[in-house]
């Protein structure tokens, strides 16, 4: 096991974690037997302060590693500290594919069922967690092998438990086939909100995978306008030359940050109006790479530079069927706001779990990258916790880095049950986070 400060935050403040890396289940229950203050942390792709821990021993989950064969029928051992990105190029040229991946495939196992990540098929696939049959977890009163069938409790406490009930070492996960390494996309254009959430409604049933891009620039008959890009998976007899292809790494990266301020309301005004013509109006059956259909992003190596040095806010909240025009005041809210809006992701969720901190539930869910400068950035923020609480919905913690206590207790109701299996299998606190300490998911 090796131990290292996290640095770049001076020798004397006390905020400073120090980062462990167990290689070995057998470290990480040592660990935890002897410390307090712990959380887990894979590939830090969560917006906020999740995998930190202020004074505390952050325990890298990256030694975690080893991916098993994957057997005739998909099922495949994986270490959690491997990436979804390590896992596909093995799975991938094997004909298999993640059952659900977010937007970015640099993310380990552990942070994605910790996180209990959805991607662009929740409405037909359900989140992560969903897909896992089993995994091994460390907690400070012993290790678990745990599944929806045994221990129920403390598997379904996990998916979305933000790390606060152990550490998972691995996992049992049930790949998706695939014939080939591409995606029949169809995309079109709508000429605002209302078009495009109502053809979602209809029509998003029909494929594997769904997500809209809205602009919350514009306003009047055109708020909310957006491109629709839906697809499933090519077999090998819709394509002329079917392959099998690991994702390649990237390569364009941005080399230094931008000025601060670079993305405003006139620029992103700008970039918006091209993205939206650039789109085709519609377009059928295109064949796109399971890279660029599923992570753009990770295309462009360092792409959050963009963004100056001050950054940006992701908010990504929840609403059901029957609070859908939250959706609208939100857009409406946003684009009379003075704040920019960068990329804005509109998506349908189907059924949740039984997971009692799991964010999905049924109906819509709207993600937004706001760059941090305006003023009047904090009060749009707060307006849309109003928002969102009012309609019953909730925020999600993987991108949340402000919410405070008492919003969570209304948003996330069974709570409660979440602190009674974590007090169960820590029941001295040992396992924390900035996060939890924020959002007094402690339980104490
Ligand atoms: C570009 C981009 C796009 C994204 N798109 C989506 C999306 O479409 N859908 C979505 O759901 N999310 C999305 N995310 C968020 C991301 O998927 C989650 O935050 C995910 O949890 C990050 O995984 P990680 O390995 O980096 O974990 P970290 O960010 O390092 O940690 C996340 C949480 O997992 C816990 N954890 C990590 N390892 C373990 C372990 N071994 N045992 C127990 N707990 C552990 C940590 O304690 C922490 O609470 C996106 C993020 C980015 C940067």
């Amino acid at each position: 096991m090796t131990r290292q400060t996290l640095s770049g935050w001076g020798r004397t403040n006390p905020s400073l974690a120090t980062v462990m890396n167990p290689a070995n289940e057998t470290d990480v229950a040592e660990l935890l037997a002897s410390t307090r203050g712990v959380i887990a942390r894979g590939l830090g792709r969560s917006y906020g302060d999740p995998a930190q821990v202020s004074g505390g021993v952050v325990v890298d989950n990256r030694a975690l590693g080893g991916i098993s064969e994957i057997s005739h029928d998909g099922v495949v051992s994986v270490g959690a500290g491997v990436s979804i990105d390590e896992l596909l190029a093995m799975s991938i040229p094997q004909g298999w594919f993640v059952p659900v991946t977010p937007g970015t495939r640099q993310v380990t196992m552990g942070g994605a069922f910790a996180a209990d990540v959805h991607g662009k098929n929740h409405h037909v696939d359900g989140s992560f967690a969903a897909h896992v049959r089993s995994l091994r977890i460390v907690t400070p009163t012993g290790t678990y092998d745990v599944s929806p069938e045994r221990d129920a409790d403390l598997f379904w406490a996990s998916a979305g438990g933000m790390g606060l009930t152990g550490i998972i070492t691995s996992l049992t996960l049930q790949m998706m086939p695939i014939e080939t390494d591409q995606v029949l996309v169809d995309t079109e254009r709508f000429a605002n909100l209302e078009g495009v959430m109502q053809e979602m409604l209809s029509r998003d049933k029909d494929y594997r995978y769904s997500v809209a891009w809205v602009d919350c620039m514009t306003k009047g008959a055109h708020m909310g306008r957006a491109i629709l890009t839906r697809g499933r998976h090519a077999r090998a007899s819709d394509l002329d030359e079917p392959t099998l292809k690991a994702p390649a790494s990237p390569k364009l990266f941005i080399p230094f940050d931008a000025p601060s301020g670079l993305l405003n309301v006139a620029s992103v005004r700008v970039f918006n109006e091209v993205w939206f013509r650039s789109a085709p109006k519609r377009q059928e059956r295109e064949p796109q790479s399971l890279s660029s259909f599923f992570h753009p992003l990770d295309g462009v190596r360092d792409w959050n530079r963009l963004y100056g040095r001050r950054g940006f806010v992701q908010y990504q909240f929840c609403v059901d069927d029957a609070h859908a025009n939250t959706v609208v005041e939100a857009i409406s809210r946003l684009s009379s706001s003075g704040v920019a809006s960068f990329l804005a992701v509109l998506k349908r969720f189907g059924a949740a779990n039984p997971g009692p901190l799991s964010f999905p539930v049924p109906g819509w869910t709207l993600a937004l990258d706001l760059p941090v400068g305006p003023r009047a950035l904090p009060r749009v923020l707060d307006d849309l916790d109003s928002m969102v609480l009012e309609a019953g919905g909730r925020i999600y913690f993987a991108k949340d880095a402000r919410l405070g206590p008492e919003k969570v207790r209304a948003m996330y109701p069974r709570l409660d049950e979440f602190l009674a299996v974590k007090h169960r299998v820590d029941p001295e606190g040992r396992l924390t986070s900035d996060l939890a300490r924020r959002l007094n998911l402690e339980g104490s």
